[in-house]
């Protein structure tokens, strides 16, 4: 996907391209052919709607963009209410064609399994980037800003979460600052509400990895049912244990457990649930989730799962021009930059062709702003998230900045969602305008 319209959007520019593709010598357990832009599973970019959604947006933002992947896919597009399906074997095909017939690009099929020491490169190698290239990468970044596969709990959007239940409050008042001492959103259990939330975790559908996908669970990220699986006790003694935390709404009552949200954004829009990494299937993690005090009415940016996915660290890797700080000559796009879903890779993958033609060719490109979807997305891997705590993400509302003076809550949102978008669009606009001068 993403490297698919890096070449696409670089050669467009008047920029000769070469894309190394190892698929079909070297395969994937997920892909089935050797085709560029390969969709590995559904054959869904999500929603359409540019005025209510995020990733609408992005699709707006992007076929602005003359992007490759979405004309395609508008071209294959399959009836489905307001999401955008695609006829998955011919928009591939589609997209092959393309590119192998464009007269600056041509396509080499082979394994890189080295990072280049000249010349311009993007990797745009995904979640299941070659075990060879992996390694290479590793010795390059370190071992502990690259992993081989992701851990996410799920995200909440701050506003959704009801503090009149709810406190902030580092554990033992930890911190040298007010900010730090305060840094969690704490969210009491009684016995009761704690037993009925093991119950329900434990009878809750789960995904099972896919087929060739090896399951490997790491210590200190285990699914929270498995964590239950092990003893009802055990969760209560592990993220969600009750000490070192007092309830300002009821002080004499101690909580019986107690489930912890971390800042997950430089905004303080989004929250993440400690240690609430987990197999549950979409709709069971919703109800269970809303199960706990405070989160009844919780609205979640982005829900949680475990999957094999090498993906960077890239808020410390990466710099504003997606480029690696200790070897600038090297790009990366797409799944592995942290991002998640066909639509952001392939966003990602738009940018960074952009931005590498654009060095090659000696113009300054500044990053799009934070109020567009795209700026939204590469603001968050390469700087506005935590780096400690970094999981891949999917496009939402919760990474752009608020606009201000609009009412807050669920009344509120539509209003908000159409602002933002407004406001995406009409930036987005200005800054492709300065880009293709
Ligand atoms: C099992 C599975 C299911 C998924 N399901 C969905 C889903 O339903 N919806 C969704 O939106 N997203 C899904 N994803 C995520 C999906 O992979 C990404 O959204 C998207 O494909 C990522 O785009 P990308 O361009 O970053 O990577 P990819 O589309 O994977 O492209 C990377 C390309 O690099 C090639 N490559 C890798 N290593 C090398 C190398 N060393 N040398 C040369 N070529 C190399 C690969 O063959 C591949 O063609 C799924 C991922 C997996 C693994």
């Amino acid at each position: 996907m993403a490297g698919s319209e890096a070449a696409w959007q670089a050669a467009q520019m008047g920029v000769e391209v070469v894309i190394h593709e190892m698929r079909p010598t070297v395969g994937t357990f997920a892909h089935k052919t050797g085709d560029l832009a390969e969709m590995v599973c559904s054959n869904s970019f999500r929603s359409d709607d540019d005025e209510q959604n995020a990733v609408g947006q992005l699709h707006w933002e992007m076929r602005a963009a003359d992007g490759l992947i979405m004309q395609t896919a508008d071209q294959h597009r399959l009836p489905a209410g307001g999401a955008l399906a695609v006829d998955r074997d011919p928009f591939a095909r589609t997209v092959t064609q393309t590119l192998k017939s464009h007269p600056r690009i041509r396509v080499e099929y082979g394994e890189i399994s080295h990072l280049p020491e000249g010349g311009q490169w993007i990797f745009a190698t995904g979640p299941l980037t070659s075990p060879a290239l992996g390694e290479a990468i590793r010795a390059e970044t370190g071992a502990a800003a690259l992993a081989f596969f992701d851990a996410i709990a799920p995200i909440v959007y701050a506003e959704s979460i009801d503090m009149d239940t709810a406190w902030l409050q580092s554990r033992y008042d930890k911190g040298e600052t007010e900010d730090e001492r305060r840094a969690y959103i704490n969210c009491p259990m009684t016995r009761d509400d704690y037993e009925a939330f093991i119950d329900a975790l434990l009878a809750a559908d789960k995904t099972e990895f896919h087929e060739g996908e090896t399951a490997k669970y790491f210590d200190g990220c285990l699914p929270i049912e498995v964590m239950a699986e092990r003893g009802r006790e055990t969760l209560r003694h592990g993220p969600m244990k009750p000490v070192g935390l007092t309830n300002p709404h009821k002080p004499d009552q101690k909580p019986y457990a107690v489930v912890q949200l971390r800042r997950d954004n430089a905004l303080g829009t989004l929250y993440n649930i400690v240690g609430f990494q987990t197999k549950m299937k979409y709709g069971a993690q919703t109800d269970v989730f809303r199960m706990i005090p405070g989160l009844h009415e919780a609205r979640f940016a982005r829900l949680g799962g475990i999957h094999r996915n090498t993906f960077l660290n890239s808020p410390t890797l990466l710099d504003g021009q997606m480029r690696l700080r200790s070897r600038p000559n090297i790009r990366f796009a797409g799944q592995v930059t942290g991002v998640e879903g066909y639509v952001e890779s392939a966003a990602m993958g738009l940018l960074a062709g952009r931005m590498a033609a654009a060095e090659l060719l000696g113009r300054e490109v500044p990053a799009p702003p934070q109020s567009t979807a795209m700026g939204a997305m590469v603001t968050h891997i390469t700087g506005g998230a935590d780096a400690k705590t970094f999981q891949p993400m999917n496009v939402n509302f919760g990474l752009f900045p608020p606009v201000e003076g609009l009412k807050g809550g669920r009344r509120g949102r539509k209003d908000r969602y159409k602002a933002y978008t407004d406001r995406a669009k009409s930036d987005w606009r200005d800054w492709l305008d300065a880009f293709d001068g």
